[in-house]
């Protein structure tokens, strides 16, 4: 009896890591393939000549040890006790769960992003500038090198989206999903790519357009905080319209060696 129970707990624990892996591995692999797409478009259409193996070796170790912080602090913080508490309290109405899950997600992107617009600038203002600046130091701009953030940074920016999600009642399955799709709109908006949606630029978000946001010129300082919707930044009077010169423009903080730690952390 005893011993068939654990078998069934020990079954459904590897089902549960089975599945685990398989979505890690299934992820892993789109993020893959859109930054090879990404790497292809980019030598099809630059928007400046960039040297990317200049801080690749330092980026992909920044990358790894960031991503070992952000995925513990995740699990412990937001899906954990966080994820569960906003489950609970911050539902907008019963009646939303009725709703089909399209709208569900399209309503809680919009407002996630709301919330991303307004984290992005906070983190511009001094108490927050320092889990920031990591993704400041920035000065070879491609698909890849946008992944430079600090473990705090990370932390922050997931949270609106996060407290959208559970405001719309979206499962699980579709907020691992979407988180992946955030993934590949990081690798979209830092690529190195010439490219124009027409009237769509009211409202996406272009390379062009978030390359502006780390431009070191007077005018650019402070603007374009979108990160998929560029109407916020219309909307509140932070746009800046990209340029041949802003594109080519000097990017990027130098880090001090004895600062490295500090701001890959953000304390
Ligand atoms: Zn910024
Ligand atoms: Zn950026």
């Amino acid at each position: 009896m005893l011993s068939s129970l654990v078998g069934r707990l020990l079954k459904a624990k590897l089902v549960g890591l089975n599945s685990m892996v398989m979505s890690l591995l299934v992820s892993g692999s789109l993020v893959l393939a859109t930054g090879g797409l990404f790497h292809v478009l980019e030598n099809k259409r630059p928007l400046e000549e960039i040297n990317r193996t200049k801080h690749l070796k330092f980026d992909i170790v920044v990358v790894v040890l960031s991503a070992l912080m952000v995925a513990g602090l995740t699990v412990w913080l937001l899906d954990g006790f966080v994820r569960i508490w906003l489950t609970n309290n911050v539902l907008l109405f019963d009646s939303i769960v009725s709703q089909p899950l399209w709208l569900r997600i399209t309503l809680a992107l919009v407002i996630g992003d709301l919330g991303y617009y307004i984290a992005h600038r906070l983190m511009h203002t001094p108490p927050l500038w320092r889990t920031h600046v990591f993704h400041h130091s920035i000065q070879e701009i491609y698909w890849f090198s946008g992944l430079r953030t600090s473990a705090m940074n990370s932390l922050i920016i997931r949270l609106p989206y996060l407290v959208a999600m559970c405001m719309f009642a979206i499962p699980a399955s579709a907020v691992a999903a979407i988180a992946v799709g955030l993934g590949m709109v990081n690798f979209w908006v830092h690529s190195n790519l010439n490219i124009s949606l027409g009237p769509l630029n009211y409202l996406f978000i272009t390379p062009p357009f978030h390359r502006v946001h780390h431009s070191m010129a007077e005018i650019a300082i402070d603007r374009n905080f979108g990160n998929i919707l560029s109407c916020w930044d219309y909307l509140f009077r932070t746009a800046v319209e990209p340029s041949a010169e802003l594109n080519i423009s000097e990017k990027g903080f130098d880090v001090e060696s004895n600062q490295v730690v500090r701001q890959l952390v953000g304390l």
